[in-house]
């Protein structure tokens, strides 16, 4: 079937040039090798999400050249699948209801636990009985669900980073206002639209030893994993729209165009020289994702004069 990309933003503002940059190497890494590259809008969140944001993240996309094959999948249409596959993990006793609110979960927190991933559940629900499930019911508390693991360590060698390892603590599969969550939508999808390459920002690399947890409780088939380093703002801080200028639409106020846009990422990326605007093809031909820089790229605050 070939290798199939994909981008997965969340339809809830313009996208930044980190966002830009992380679709531009995921792009690269499946048109390099003649794969196909998808998009997915991962729009679960009714209150944030809008059509509107997404058809301007499209254009965007577009603005660079990149273009997805195939239609956009929205997750909000997707409901069913992620039922079904909370459905086959209850059905092997793999699901249980947890009821404490986030702020119950930092207390319980109280200090860091040993190999976990940060803000890792402890737990607290975990054996919680009739009488427990009874109490928080009648006290009108709606149960999130999580997953039962057991403590696996996963390790998955990611193609920038290397090993990573970590270990797979019960993570949410539904949250507690019935809305699947991201790391559950996240494996589900991928396996149905058949990515083999799941490229996206380094953040989410701690993330991925409970997605591939969940792939095979499921017995879906496991993507390779490129997780690239971010964009900082000229203060250090991962890219954020308080940095400024930081989309298309913005930098074109500024009278700095796409193409500008485009050539100072592919500079970034190693694939341009100072000043140079190679077309797409041209990045497609240089483009080795094993050079992708490993540091995070900031911007000066003079990037794009
Ligand atoms: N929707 C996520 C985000 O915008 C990305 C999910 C992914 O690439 O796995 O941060």
């Amino acid at each position: 079937m070939g290798d199939v990309g994909r981008f997965a933003p969340s339809p809830t503002g313009d996208l930044h040039v980190g966002n830009l940059r992380t679709a531009l190497v995921s792009w690269l890494v499946v048109r390099s090798v003649g794969g196909r590259w998808r998009v997915r809008m991962e729009d679960l969140d009714r209150v944030t999400a809008t059509r509107v944001h997404e058809q301007r993240q499209l254009d965007d996309l577009a603005a660079l050249g990149l273009v997805p094959d195939g239609e956009v999948v929205r997750q909000s249409e997707r409901f069913e699948r992620y039922d079904a596959a909370i459905a086959s993990l209850d059905e092997r006793g793999l699901v249980y209801p947890c009821y404490c609110s986030r702020r119950e979960i930092r207390e319980a927190i109280a200090a860091p636990h040993g190999e976990a991933p940060e803000g890792a559940y402890p737990g607290t629900c975990r054996e919680l009985g009739a009488s427990g499930h009874q109490q928080h019911e009648s006290a009108g508390r709606r149960p999130a669900l999580r997953l039962r693991s057991d403590g696996t360590r996963v390790t998955f060698v990611d193609r920038l980073l290397g090993p990573v390892s970590g270990v797979v603590d019960d993570v949410v599969l539904r949250r507690n206002d019935g809305v699947p969550a991201y790391n559950l939508t996240v494996v589900v999808d991928d396996a149905a639209q058949g990515v083999t390459e799941v490229v996206r920002g380094d953040d989410l690399a701690r993330s991925t030893p409970r997605q591939l947890h969940l792939a095979r409780l499921l017995g879906l088939a496991e993507p390779t994993h490129l997780h690239v380093p971010l964009v900082l703002g000229p203060d250090g801080n991962r890219l954020a729209k308080r940095h400024g200028a930081v989309t298309l639409t913005q930098l074109a106020g500024r009278g700095v165009g796409p193409d500008q846009v485009l050539a100072r990422m592919a500079e970034s990326l190693g694939l341009a020289g100072p000043g140079e605007s190679p077309s797409l093809d041209t990045m497609l031909a240089r483009f080795d994702p094993a050079t992708i820089p490993r540091e995070p790229w900031r911007l000066s605050p003079d990037e794009f004069a």
